[in-house]
């Protein structure tokens, strides 16, 4: 089938990226790039312990993970579209992106969407956001993908009745420093995908996530369905 469409998706912690991705994945022929899925657990365990570099994975193994990563949907007959989870993360990121693509597949479409939320919600939304260490077995013990709680009981998982969690980036130390981190690098993110004659389209996600999902699903069937 080849690839067809790719969908960098970013915004500040708690927007609904995961969630988003989680919802638009799940038609077929879609896939979803989550970059930490994609790295060796050393690199993993080493951002994760330095708080300088929270989170931040070197070049080359971005490219790499990417790049694997883009000719395995490439050379699925079953997938034609990409959706990247919370990346880029920087304006570098950007050009990776590009350049990847571009030796990947030429002619595949880039749409980039930008999720936008009021602080106040955000930081809301990551108060109560919770995470399941057993549905979801992360290589360093620090999932991310929302799970939905139990009707009755708030701290028990819907799927598999173990105790959630908070998610660890969300205690409000480290969800400072994401934001910063995040409105730091996002003007740079833009003007990137910008000059690249690459509309970023925003979306404002304040006020329902699932409504976001439902804007966003058209688009993407029509710019898949160009070629
Ligand atoms: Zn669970």
């Amino acid at each position: 089938m080849g690839l067809f469409l790719v969908v960098p998706l970013f915004g500040p912690p708690a927007a609904g990226k995961t969630t988003l991705t989680m919802v638009l994945g799940a038609e077929s022929g879609r896939r979803v790039f989550r970059l930490r899925e994609h790295v060796p657990q050393e690199v993993l365990l080493a951002t994760a312990t330095d708080s300088r570099h929270l989170g931040w994975i070197d070049e080359q193994t971005v490219e790499l993970a990417l790049r694997d990563y883009c000719r395995g949907v490439s050379d699925d007959p079953n997938a034609h579209t990409v959706l990247l989870d919370n990346f880029p993360g920087a304006a570098n990121q950007v050009g990776q992106l590009l350049s990847v693509v571009a030796q990947v597949e030429p002619r595949c479409h880039v749409e980039a969407i930008e999720l936008l939320t009021d602080a106040k919600t955000l930081k809301q939304r990551a108060q109560h956001r919770k995470v399941c260490h057993r549905c979801e077995r992360d290589p360093i013990s620090d999932p991310r993908l929302p799970v939905i709680p139990r009707a009755d009981d708030p701290w028990a998982c819907s799927r598999c009745d173990g105790l959630l969690h908070p998610r660890r980036g969300d205690s409000p130390r480290l969800l400072r420093a994401r934001l910063q981190r995040y409105q730091n690098a996002a003007s740079g993110i833009r003007t990137g995908f910008t000059e690249a004659g690459i509309t970023v389209t925003q979306l404002d996600t304040t006020s329902t996530i699932d409504g976001s999902a439902n804007l966003l699903a058209p688009l993407l069937i029509s710019r898949s369905a160009v070629k």
